[in-house]
């Protein structure tokens, strides 16, 4: 079964696509559809729900999205909603973990915890939406590691395993993150859907 995935990240399909298998995942553009949402949201479950509902208006078939965000405790909880815009509008994903950095250094390391949150939506109709939230814990680095994933893996480090986001595979990253915790309870419902 082909499921439509209300995004413009090939990085986010990836991981996905690896997630939901033997679903396959297709993004809007694959299909030369131009889709763009602005993410006018308070919070990750509204901004999941605007880019799902978006995507449903033009294909009117069963669409699936997330948002995630980055909530630091030593900031209270931002970046959060803001982190992909948290070192200003389109900030490049370096920009965005320079900033962090430097408001890190301020902080003693034991005291820089954070977690990523992702908010999965499945969109099935106007009238069957069902939203999954997955959580992952960590400690925010002032110092980049690793050269894998996207956004700010290189300065999320994992305890459990001693390494960053950004130095672990993606079946590794696949199997612990946030996005992962999120997606694979969407997937259990769809595989309820389909027995
Ligand atoms: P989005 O709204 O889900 O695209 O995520 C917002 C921002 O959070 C992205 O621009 C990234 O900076 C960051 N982000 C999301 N997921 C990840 C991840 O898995 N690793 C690192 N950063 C992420």
């Amino acid at each position: 079964m082909k499921i439509y995935l209300a995004s413009r990240n090939p990085d986010k399909k990836k991981e996905i696509e690896k997630i939901l298998h033997p679903y396959k995942v297709v993004l809007p553009e694959e299909e030369g559809i131009n889709f763009y949402v602005e993410e006018t949201g308070q919070t990750l479950k509204e901004n999941a729900l605007l880019k799902a509902q978006r995507l449903y208006q033009i294909i009117h078939k069963p669409v699936i999205a997330d948002d995630t965000g980055l909530v630091c405790d030593f900031l209270d909880g931002k970046p959060g909603v803001y982190s992909a815009r948290f070192a200003g509008e389109h900030a490049t994903y370096e920009a965005n973990r320079q900033k962090l950095i430097e408001l890190a250094r301020e902080v003693p390391p034991e005291k820089r915890t954070a977690s990523f949150v992702t908010v999965a939506v499945l969109m099935l109709d106007t009238d069957n939406i069902i939203f999954f939230e997955g959580k992952v814990k960590g400690l925010i680095l002032t110092e980049e590691r690793g050269t894998s994933g996207f956004g700010y893996d290189p300065i999320f480090y994992y305890p459990a395993l001693g390494m960053t986001f950004a130095e672990m595979s993606l079946e590794t990253k696949n199997k612990i993150s946030h996005r992962y915790r999120a997606f694979i309870k969407l997937k259990a419902y769809l595989d309820s859907l389909h027995k």
